[in-house]
């Protein structure tokens, strides 16, 4: 069945407009936060768990500069939480706080995400951030790029026709994109056999298309004519999925399998991923933390949210980074504990205040 759903639906939304938060002005916010709900400004171990890429930096000097202390490193490449570092977290410090961000770069000038200036290369060229993003979705964009431009549409005599490539309907492979026939060709309703082909050409087969498709065709703004023309990004997400050997995947693979489908057809895939990465990981690494005996008893505070890279122009030494918070839980060392929910946690930091007289200088810190 082509499920007309939007990925929100599934995942709950990752709000981006309205809930941004420049990082000199989170940082302080967060510290403040960390005080209002009991910290010890003395007792406080910061920890992050970013990815390794150099356009995280900002955030690790502003997270040193309003702690006072430098973060625990708790990151795996892709800002995937290293969840056998939480003991000797917990061994550091009285009060423990956990910043966790997927990242994303974005280039104002064009508004695209996903592409980064790196200005300590030789002709400051741009590439993909975050490239641990990108080197996952690779492969999954090349197999949805070759399905859309070997499935091609065409009315004749009144009657939509879909020509779908040999390879795509036999799926004689192990790995690859793998269509959901029934969504696209008419099909016999009881045995769910495919309808015998109309055509049969060198390479391909053309078949009617099925009543689900043209229904689904109808309601979209896709047009097809007499001429011939690729299905494109009228390949709908449920008409399709993955599959993939899963014994070598990364944690990043093993967080987005599920969702490629939806996030390769996105208008932003960098973006997308992104956010479902920090929607699975914070989920993850929550429960981690909850069942961590190390944590218990002491006062945590993990927020997990999206690090916007925007990206640097000359002369600029780091990237204007801004955070979108994303989902906050918050632990007592008396035991009582909550999870807050994007909206409220967006809503507390603001109402924090950005002026932290804790602050420490960074170069008195190194001759003190
Ligand atoms: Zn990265």
């Amino acid at each position: 069945m082509i499920r007309n759903v939007r990925l929100r639906s599934i995942l709950g939304e990752f709000k981006i407009e309205d809930h941004t938060i420049m990082y000199h002005k989170f940082m302080p916010k967060f510290y403040n936060f960390c005080l209002e709900q009991g910290m010890d400004p003395e007792k406080i171990t910061p920890s992050r768990a970013f990815c390794s890429d150099e356009s995280q930096g900002l955030p690790i000097i502003l997270m040193s500069k309003h702690f006072g202390a430098f973060p625990f490193d708790h990151g795996l490449v892709g800002g995937i939480m290293a969840h056998g570092r939480h003991a000797p977290h917990a061994h550091h410090g009285k009060d423990l706080v956990i910043l966790q961000a997927s990242h994303v770069g974005y280039e104002p000038r064009t508004q695209r995400f996903g592409r980064y200036r790196r200005l300590q290369t030789e002709d400051q060229h741009f590439s993909s951030n975050c490239g641990a993003i990108h080197a996952t979705l690779e492969w999954y964009l090349d197999e949805l790029k070759f399905a859309q431009n070997n499935i091609q549409m065409q009315i004749v005599d009144e009657k939509l026709l879909i020509t779908i490539d040999k390879e795509l309907i036999e799926q004689d492979y192990e790995e690859g994109l793998f269509l959901n026939l029934e969504t696209l060709v008419e099909h016999d309703e009881i045995t769910g056999d495919l309808l015998p082909p109309v055509k049969i050409l060198s390479t391909s087969r053309v078949y009617p298309a099925s009543q689900e498709l043209m229904d689904y065709l109808k309601e979209s703004d896709c047009k097809f004519s007499e001429t011939p023309k690729p299905i494109g990004r009228c390949l709908h997400p449920s008409m399709f999925s993955f599959k993939r050997d899963q014994t070598q995947f990364t944690n990043m693979q093993r967080n987005l399998h599920e969702y490629l489908p939806w996030v390769v057809t996105s208008g932003n895939p960098m973006l997308s991923a992104a956010e479902i990465n920090v929607q699975i990981e914070f989920d993850k690494a929550y429960r981690s933390i909850v069942r961590e005996e190390s944590y218990h008893c002491k006062n945590l505070i993990y927020i997990a949210g999206l690090n916007i890279d925007y990206s640097p122009t000359t002369g600029q030494h780091f990237p204007l980074s801004q955070f979108v918070p994303w989902a906050a839980y918050i632990q007592k060392s008396n035991g009582e504990h909550k999870v807050l929910e994007q909206d409220q946690l967006y809503e507390a930091l603001m109402a924090c205040s950005s002026k932290n007289k804790d602050q420490v200088n960074l170069d008195d810190m190194l001759w003190d």
